[in-house]
C-alpha cells in the first residue's frame, strides 16, 4: 500500500478501503508540496473534500 502513497513527484489521491468493516484511509500530494492523510470513513471523506478544494484554488495548477 505504501508505494501507492502519493508524493509531490507523483501528485495525486489514494483512497483505500481494505474491507468492508475496515476503516478506510487516504492520502493525497499536491505538486504545491501540500500533502495530508486522514484515517477513518468520515475523515476520508473530509480529505478529498480539502483535495478537490485544493484543486480548486491551488496556484501551481
Ligand atoms: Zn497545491
Amino acid at each position: 500500500m505504501t508505494d501507492l502513497t502519493p508524493t509531490p513527484q507523483q501528485p495525486g489521491l489514494h483512497v483505500a478501503k481494505p474491507a468492508k468493516d475496515f476503516p478506510a484511509h487516504g492520502s493525497y500530494a499536491c505538486r504545491c508540496g501540500a500533502t495530508d492523510r486522514a484515517r477513518g470513513d468520515d475523515n476520508v471523506r473530509d480529505l478529498v473534500a480539502v483535495w478537490i478544494d485544493h484543486r480548486n484554488t491551488c496556484p501551481h495548477r
